[in-house]
């Protein structure tokens, strides 16, 4: 890789996520991005498969995007959200309501995912001990999930997976049980709520893809059935979209799906365009009407310094023009029948276990994956930005990317599989 006086000064400086830094490939220099192609330090171009960890959806430096922010910019690039109100966060939590359905219309502003969740979960925890109900504090959760990086949410993230399994026991224990996805998981999981259910105060789930616990996918009717069972129980039902929002599975949010309604709802990842770190928590009615109070207590105790950042704010609704303005769903609808065919050949290559796609996703399953960052380095060799994990090798592009792009994305995955 090319020497810069950057490069070489700097990298020994960092510390990179998921990354055993002993063993692990020199990380690609990235200069510029356009579209779905990112330029390396050396002039080298790799096709996008991954659209930053699944947030620029509308492909890199859409001048829309960059236009509002660079207004934004001149005009006021941050202030604090802790007694003070602005436009651009205004406008987005106003839209995001009109957005969601049902009566999803307060929203609390984070700066990452994973604090969204634990936003959700404090909401979850003190809409009981506001209620009375203090000892329905714990969270039901599913195996394969994940919700983010931090203690609180490792504990309703997948207890066997890798990232995190170190870590079990250090943080109060939640339920982690199997998603009931068919008659036996059913089963299970009703004896658990009749059980455990007065204990408990919300079920969380990712709506239809279980995204970085291995891109493993459910039916609508398993979003259905979990909203009436928590209906029945009495619990709270969170949805972290973080992934699946903003048109991944097809459809603006997971949700719409199933025709269900969370009673809160996590929204990070494509929130702005993958431009600016930026996450909401979104909470029903009857959620934020436990938080009001002659007693001072009863608030909800949370507020990052960048909350509502509004540069940040000014690139979401930017990034909501364009889903009003483009056809971004009917571009994953296109997507979506490109990676069923140009995918479907991997099914036999030696190692496959499985194939499948829904809406701007793209999964190829290995029995097991050996070495999945020299696979990485495999695929920048073939000028593809592909990036397996655990088991298997996916493509969430951009839903600008050309024709032409997705396929050589998909034959660079074809190529590198086949010569196994
Ligand atoms: C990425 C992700 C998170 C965590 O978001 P960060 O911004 O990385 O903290 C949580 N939940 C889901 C479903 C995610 O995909």
């Amino acid at each position: 890789m090319p020497s810069s006086e950057w490069y070489e000064t700097g990298l020994p400086h960092i510390w990179l996520p998921y990354a055993q830094m002993k063993t692990a490939p020199t990380p690609l220099p990235a200069r510029s991005t356009q579209g779905s192609v990112i330029t390396l330090h050396d002039g080298r171009e790799l096709v996008d498969g991954v659209a930053a960890w699944w947030t620029a959806c509308h492909g890199y430096n859409h001048p829309h995007i960059r236009a509002c922010a660079e207004a934004q910019l001149a005009r006021m690039p941050h202030v604090m959200f802790g007694g003070m109100v602005h436009e651009p966060a205004l406008r987005l939590a106003a839209r995001l309501a009109a957005m969601l359905p049902g009566d999803l219309e307060r929203v609390f502003y984070t700066d990452s995912g994973s604090v969204a969740v634990e936003v959700a979960m404090k909401m979850a925890i003190q809409y009981r001990i506001n209620r009375g109900e203090p000892e329905r504090r714990r969270l039901l959760a599913f195996k394969g999930g994940y919700h983010g990086d931090t203690l609180a949410t490792m504990a309703i993230c997948d207890p066997e997976e890798g990232m995190h399994h170190l870590f079990s026991g250090v943080m109060p224990e939640q339920a982690v049980i199997d998603l009931p996805r068919d008659d036996a998981t059913r089963a299970a999981f009703e004896n658990f709520l009749q059980t455990q259910a007065s204990t408990l105060t919300a079920i969380v789930v990712e709506p239809l893809v279980q995204g970085a616990g291995g891109m493993v996918f459910h039916d609508p009717a398993t979003l259905s059935f979990l909203r009436s069972a928590a209906d029945r129980h009495g619990l709270l039902l969170i949805l972290d979209e973080i992934f699946t929002g903003f048109g991944r599975t097809g459809t603006m949010f997971a949700c719409q799906q199933a025709n269900i309604v969370p009673d809160i709802v996590t929204l990070s990842k494509a929130l702005t365009g993958g431009t600016m770190a930026l996450a909401a928590t979104v909470a029903r009615r009857h959620v934020y009407e436990a938080f009001l109070s002659d007693d001072p207590e009863k608030a909800l105790m949370h507020g990052p310094t960048f909350m509502a950042n509004p540069l940040a704010c000014a690139c979401a609704n930017a990034s909501l023009d364009l889903f009003e303005r483009e056809p971004r769903l009917e571009q994953v609808a296109t997507i979506a029948a490109q990676l069923s065919t140009a995918l479907e050949p991997c099914r036999t290559l030696p190692g496959v276990r499985d194939v499948r796609v829904m809406g701007a996703i793209g999964v190829v399953e290995m029995d097991r994956i050996a070495d999945p960052a020299s696979l990485r380095t495999r695929f920048a060799a073939e000028g593809a930005w592909i990036r397996p994990f655990r088991n298997i090798v996916y493509l969430t592009p951009a839903f600008t990317i050309s024709e032409q792009q997705l396929d050589f994305l998909a034959n660079a995955i074809r190529r590198v599989l086949k010569d196994g």
